[in-house]
Order: structure tokens, then C-alpha cells, then sequence
């Protein structure tokens, strides 16, 4: 099973949203495994957005992540960080499918509501950055066997 990170960004929480941004996962089946409200400094900003943090745009990047504490989740799911990612929608909020959480709910390519881990690789290094590992729990969802066939989660990553 893959485990994948969201943050439910300053413009999300602002505005009101965690409810909907975790109605919507919770919707499509995926495991909530974590999550807790959390202030990102300096130093945190620019790991996780090192492939930014060269840009014009970024220090308005991180003015805008710092300007609220952020709700960070984990969440868990066969090919969960492809999933994840299709739920959110493109980076530009305006031009997102309808039906994604940016294209539903955001007009901008800085305020998009939330971050999605975009790799495997960097969900893995992701989730580690944000949560402790007690932090991650593991428990039997008894829903799983409504959203799944067996063989499905026995062969999926
Ligand atoms: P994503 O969050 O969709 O994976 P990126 O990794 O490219 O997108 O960028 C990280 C975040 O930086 C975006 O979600 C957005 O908040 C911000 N960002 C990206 N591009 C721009 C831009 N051109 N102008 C302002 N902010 C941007």
C-alpha cells in the first residue's frame, strides 16, 4: 500500500476547507493514517519545496506557507500518490478539471489549497519530513473489503 502526504495549505485553511479536502479522500476510498495541525519554518519550506526555492516566485511561496500553521495528512491507498494527485487537480487552480479539489475550489497557482506528494519516491521522503512514526498509524478498515477486492490489495503497491 502507498502512503502519500497532503497539506491543506494557508489559502484552505483560511478559507475554511479541511472539512471538504478530507470529505473528498475520505469519499474516494483512500485511509487516513495521520494528520495533525502544524507552523512550517524556513528551514522545512525549503526542503520540501527545494525545486522551487530558485525561483522569482518562491519567497512569496513562503510567505504564503507561513502565514497560517498548515494541516498535514497521511494518507494511504493502492497507487495512493497517483490518486492523490488526479483528486487535486493541476498546479494553475483556474485551469483544473472541474471535479478536482484546485479546480472546484481555487483560482490561483500559488493558492491551490493543498500540496500533493507528486512521486512514490518523494511520498516516501515526504511523510517522513512531516510525521514522527508514531505519529502514522496502522489499523484494519473494515470498509476496505467495500472499496477493494482482495487479490487488488494483495498485488498493489
Ligand atoms: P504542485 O504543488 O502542483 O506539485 P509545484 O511543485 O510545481 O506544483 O510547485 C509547488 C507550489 O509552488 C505550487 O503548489 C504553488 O503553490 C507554488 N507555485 C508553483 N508555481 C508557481 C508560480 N508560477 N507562481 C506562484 N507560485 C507557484
Amino acid at each position: 500500500m502507498e502512503r502519500t502526504l497532503v497539506l491543506v495549505k494557508p489559502d484552505g485553511i483560511q478559507r475554511g476547507l479541511v472539512g471538504e479536502v478530507v470529505k473528498r479522500f475520505e469519499r474516494k476510498g483512500l485511509k487516513l493514517i495521520g494528520i495533525k495541525m502544524m507552523s512550517l519554518d524556513e528551514a522545512i519550506l525549503r526542503e520540501h519545496y527545494a525545486h522551487i526555492a530558485s525561483k522569482p516566485f518562491y519567497p512569496g511561496v513562503e510567505k504564503f506557507m507561513r502565514s497560517t500553521p498548515v494541516v498535514a495528512m497521511c494518507w494511504e491507498g493502492v497507487e495512493a500518490v497517483e490518486t492523490v494527485r488526479l483528486v487535486a487537480g493541476i498546479t494553475k487552480a483556474r485551469s483544473a478539471a472541474p471535479g478536482t479539489i484546485r479546480g472546484d475550489l481555487a483560482m490561483s497557482v500559488a493558492c491551490n489549497v493543498i500540496h500533493a506528494s507528486d512521486s512514490y519516491d518523494n511520498a516516501v521522503k515526504e511523510v517522513k519530513r512531516f510525521f514522527k512514526p508514531d505519529e502514522v498509524f496502522e489499523y484494519d478498515k473494515s470498509e476496505y473489503m467495500h472499496v477493494y477486492l482482495d487479490d487488488e490489495v494483495a498485488g498493489g503497491r
